[in-house]
């Protein structure tokens, strides 16, 4: 079991509530699970329709006085929770491992996109302002200004517990609302931990909230009329879910689901770079990222060559403990989870793609009850089987054979997410019609995976996003704050 200052030896997860830890009240509950060690960690109880209800009326009332204050006022506590995140980085960072399964320098850098958010957020005094224009009429200024709107809400997935949060926490306050997370019921330790940090960092009481929980603490959030808007991440059949239910219910929504990404590899790339840049897409975090490129299709002229390349780097991964060092592959989320990854390894030898690397039967010493899988590389994967064409969520990659970038192209196009992609060439005229024709929201070229820095929007297309306003950067403030103009003529008289 952890123990934090907040949850404290009885390791039960708590809801931070009007600057206070309370209980959730909930009858479901689950136990966080250290997934390499089957260690118990935690408690975690899920929060009530009333619990819900509770929390948003106080951040109703703590808006009223947040949205007021000085925008400069805003920010300090901001600029205080950055300095926190930093000093305790390394603590965090541990936690996440023990809470998640991916390695230490994984959770490390994680950590630091999600503070890039917040320096991101403290730049928010010249990122709100708007036009103005002197004589638009005549005798007539006019001048558009950006307001906050009240109560917001995240609910954010399993695979990134440090990072997906602050996609939003910071804008959302730093614009003049209040906020309310509701983390992953897998693993809430690091947002628990990350509120502490809150509490510490100086914002009023409930201007930030955190409320644990599953579905049933999610409907409620979607369904509370003090609730303006609600963003978030996590698979594409529930993205769907609640996009629909936060429109139904007249609140502004984004929500972020599943991907399958493809790399492109032509015969001018510089093979062995993008080989390396390839296994360390599909299978860094286990493949449990969003970003994973695990369909790479490579022009025919150099698929062998570059299959033994990627063969050979994917058989290198060390998988282990996330803590250990030399560890490149961590553990996957739950056992259930492992399973399903397993059955897609399945599901793929069984529609006749070439299984090149199995990593079925992997053994890590002295974690027994961990729940590990090796890379798996499969060749000849055609683009109608279950494994080009589904969200595996594991590390498991596909390879296949195509005769040039526009069948390349096609065959990405096809796919029901549009989340991420990535060519590798050396060829400009090649990356020019890549970046012109591709229907993908993330688009890279000789870079692995490609995730934007926190002042660009992240952004996915079709099935791996709903909605227009994306998380990061500038669309944030639009997707926090609504716009007003003022039409003014102070006559003479
Ligand atoms: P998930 O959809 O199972 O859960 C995400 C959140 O939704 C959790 O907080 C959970 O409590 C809640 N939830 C689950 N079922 C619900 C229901 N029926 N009604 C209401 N809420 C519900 O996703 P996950 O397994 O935690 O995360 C993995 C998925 O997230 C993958 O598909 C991955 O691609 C996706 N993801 C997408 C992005 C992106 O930017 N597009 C980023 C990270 C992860």
């Amino acid at each position: 079991m952890v123990e934090l200052q907040s949850i404290g030896q009885s390791s039960t997860v708590r809801n931070y509530v009007d600057g206070d830890w309370r209980d959730a009240s909930g009858t479901d509950e689950l136990t966080s699970v250290n997934p390499a060690t089957g260690e118990e960690l935690a408690t975690v109880p899920f929060s009530s329709a009333d619990d819900v209800d509770e929390i948003v009326q106080i951040g109703t009332e703590a808006f009223e006085e947040w949205s007021a204050r000085p925008v400069e006022e805003r920010i300090q506590p901001l600029f205080e929770l950055k300095q926190l995140l930093e000093e305790h980085q390394d603590e965090l960072a541990e936690l996440l491992v023990k809470d998640h399964g991916k390695t230490f320098a994984e959770a490390s850098g994680e950590l630091r996109r999600g503070i890039e958010n917040v320096e991101v957020a403290c730049g928010i005094p010249s990122m709100m302002q708007s036009g103005s224009l002197l004589n638009a009429a005549p005798d007539i200024d006019e001048s558009a200004v950006r307001k906050p709107l009240g109560v917001f809400t995240a609910i954010t997935p399993f695979n990134f517990p440090g990072m997906i949060p602050l996609w939003f926490l910071p804008y959302a306050v730093a614009t003049g609302n209040s906020f309310i997370l509701k983390p992953s019921e897998q693993n809430p330790l690091v947002a628990q931990r990350l509120f502490e940090l809150v509490d510490e960092a100086g914002f009023p009481d409930g201007v930030l909230q955190l409320v644990n929980g599953g579905p049933d603490t999610v409907n409620a959030l979607l369904d509370h009329e003090g609730v303006e808007g609600a963003s978030f991440v996590g698979s594409t059949p529930i993205a769907k879910l609640v996009y629909e239910r936060a429109a139904k219910n007249g609140k502004r929504a984004q929500a972020q689901g599943g991907a399958k990404n493809h790399i492109i590899v032509t015969e001018t790339a510089d093979l062995e770079f993008a080989a390396e840049k390839t296994v360390s897409s599909a299978f860094a975090c286990g493949g449990e990222r969003c970003l994973a490129n695990d369909i790479a299709l490579i022009e025919e002229s150099v698929y062998e060559e570059f299959t033994d390349l990627v063969v050979e780097e994917a058989a290198s991964q060390v998988v282990g403990y996330g803590l250990d060092d030399g560890t490149d592959i961590g553990a996957l989320i739950s056992p259930e989870h492992e399973q399903t990854v397993r059955n897609y390894i399945q599901t793929g030898i069984e529609e006749g793609a070439e299984l090149l690397l199995d990593g079925r039967d992997v053994n890590v010493e002295g974690y027994e009850d961990g729940n590990f899988l090796a890379p798996t590389v499969f060749g000849d994967v055609t683009e109608d089987m279950v494994i080009s064409q589904e969200e595996i969520f594991g590390p498991v990659l596909g390879l296949a054979a195509v005769s040039d970038v526009d069948e390349a192209i096609e065959r990405m196009n096809g796919s029901q997410f549009g989340n991420a992609a990535s060519l590798f060439t050396g060829s400009g005229a090649d990356a020019r019609k890549f970046r012109h024709e591709g229907d993908i929201g993330n688009l890279g070229v000789n870079v692995g995976t490609s995730a934007p820095m926190a002042f660009f929007h992240f952004g996915g297309w079709k099935d791996s996003f709903f909605g227009d306003l994306h998380a990061q950067g500038e669309d944030m403030i639009h997707f926090y704050t609504d716009k007003a103009v003022y039409i003014e003529r102070w006559p003479d008289a």
